[in-house]
């Protein structure tokens, strides 16, 4: 059985393979992925510990270069990467080249670094004295990732990461890791040196040992709700600057003015593109008042034109979920909101398809509060609805819920639209978008059990949250000018 390789120090490094990578759309384990001892979770540290000391001090257009180098060859294998994420992840094809792009999207935006970089000036603040301000690398950064996107989300972290003069360590999902080595192998093409970005595979004991080493500077992690508090919890008391984006609950509200054919299209394809397993994944379609019986049935006709199939067949609209165990619990949500009395429009839970993980579409009528189809983050191919009589309900419903990454709301009426982007305690918000994923230029960040610590991920808090500040204050006084004064300094 193929074992997954570690990326030290522009090395592959094998391990003794642990835990099984699947081909979700066949259920067959095609690799085994490695867990480190500790002593090599202590190497990988010293080798980008080491690159990340020369990395810091290279200049601004040998960074931009292998950017743009990067950029190029990410565009020239943009297929190849979509069929290994399609092999471990499941998604369609299409929908992986998708976030590949989206990852793109960073490393342009990072190759921009001579403007991010710029510091300020402050001309003669005082007499004879003048300020100015710069940003240094922050040392050495654990990125950690979640498995339903193996391309993008470590590339909206190494991006800026690298631009800014750090050296990354990668901790990719354990589910499918393929992706995160052939991501360091494009990075060395690029001329990027050995070591400034390795892939470290593994699993919970090994981010614990990250979270925990003395060599690493800071820590961005994205993934599920509980692991980003307990990461945020651990890197802190280790005293390392941290940003731990979490798990979601999305909310599309529909207002009685919508076009319904335009808002029952958007709730199919955020609702179950990749399978429902993106974080920015609308799972509560929030019918207000008289709009809830024709937009379900609007909904339910149009999940009875999808196909579920392997992603790598172009006819399928969506692939499997990522395990076995998973496909499980998702059917466990459906079984478990017809127990609590909501209407059951349409259960896929029983699709088979030779050994692969599938779920068929799923379509719960009248989720609430107190359920756990509504309470919890199903991650899957699962839409709710819920009713509510009036746009206050609705604001209420989202602002109560403890998750708090997107939202969207689907109206004609740009007055209520302006209200709702104040009203609501949701970080991302889309106007008759359903997945308001920033682009590079903005940051990328939910709000309460969403993200835990102040940095929202990419984009111009990225580049912040990768650097530390200097001031520095100057003066070049003449011997006349010299006195003993022991006030404090000011500047008037
Ligand atoms: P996960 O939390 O299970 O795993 C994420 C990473 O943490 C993996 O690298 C894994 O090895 C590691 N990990 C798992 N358990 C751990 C533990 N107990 N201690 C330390 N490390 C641990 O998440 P996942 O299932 O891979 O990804 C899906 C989740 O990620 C969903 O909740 C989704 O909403 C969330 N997500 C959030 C965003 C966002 O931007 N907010 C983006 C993508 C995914």
């Amino acid at each position: 059985m193929r074992t997954i390789p570690h990326v030290i120090g522009g090395q592959l490094r094998e391990g003794e393979g642990v835990s099984p990578v699947h081909n979700p759309a066949t259920g067959e384990v095609t690799a085994l992925v490695p867990v480190p001892e500790p002593t090599l979770v202590d190497e990988v540290v010293a080798v980008a510990t080491q690159a990340a000391s020369t990395w810091r001090t290279s200049t601004q257009s040998a960074r931009t270069n292998i950017l743009f180098a990067f950029r190029h060859l990410l565009v020239e294998h943009t297929d190849e990467l979509a069929a290994l994420v399609t092999a471990e992840h499941g998604k369609t094809l299409a929908d992986a080249r998708g976030e590949i792009a989206r990852g793109i999207e960073n490393v342009e935006y990072a190759c921009g670094l001579a403007e991010l970089l710029k510091g300020d000036f402050s001309n003669q603040v005082a007499d004879g004295v003048d300020v100015h301000s710069l940003r240094e690398p922050v040392g050495v950064v654990a990125a950690i990732t979640p498995f339903n996107f193996p391309v993008m989300v470590p590339l909206w972290m190494s991006a800026n990461a690298l631009a800014t003069g750090n050296a990354v360590i990668l901790k990719p999902s354990e589910r499918d890791p393929s992706p995160a080595v052939r991501l360091a192998e494009l990075l060395r093409l690029a001329g990027l040196p050995d070591g400034v970005f390795n892939v470290l595979q593994g699993n919970a004991t090994t981010v614990n040992q990250l979270l925990e080493h003395p060599g690493v500077d800071a820590v961005s992690f994205v993934g599920s709700t509980p692991v980003a508090r307990h990461v945020h919890a651990t890197a802190s008391a280790n005293e390392k600057r941290v940003q731990a984006l979490g798990g979601a609950k999305n909310h599309m509200v529909v207002l009685a003015d919508a076009d319904l054919d335009v808002a029952a299209d958007a709730a199919i394809n955020a609702g179950f593109g990749s399978a429902g397993e993106r974080c920015m994944a609308i799972s509560v379609v929030v019918a207000v008042g008289e709009v809830a019986d024709p937009l379900v049935a609007k909904i339910a006709e149009r999940l009875d034109r999808l196909t579920v199939g392997p992603g790598d067949l172009s006819t399928s609209d969506f692939g499997p979920v990522i395990t076995r165990e998973h496909r499980d619990r998702v059917a466990s949500y459906v079984a478990s909101a017809a127990a609590d009395g909501i209407t059951v429009v349409r259960d896929g839970t029983s699709l088979a398809i030779g050994g692969g993980f599938f779920v068929g579409p799923c379509l719960l009528d009248g989720v609430h509060p107190g359920t756990r189809a509504y309470d919890d983050e199903i991650f899957g191919p699962v839409l709710g609805v819920a009713r509510v009589a009036t746009y206050d309900d609705a604001v209420r419903l989202i602002n109560q819920n403890p998750y708090g990454n997107g939202v969207a709301l689907f109206t004609r009426d740009g007055n209520a639209a302006r209200r709702f982007t104040r009203d609501v305690t949701v970080g991302m918000i889309g106007i008759n978008v359903p997945i308001p994923v920033p682009i590079a230029s903005y940051s990328f960040g939910g709000w309460k059990n969403s993200l835990f610590g102040h940095a929202h991920m990419y984009g111009p808090e990225g580049i912040a949250f990768y650097t530390r500040a200097k001031v520095v204050t100057t003066r070049w006084p003449q011997p006349s000018d010299s006195q003993i004064d022991l006030g404090f300094p000011t500047t008037r």
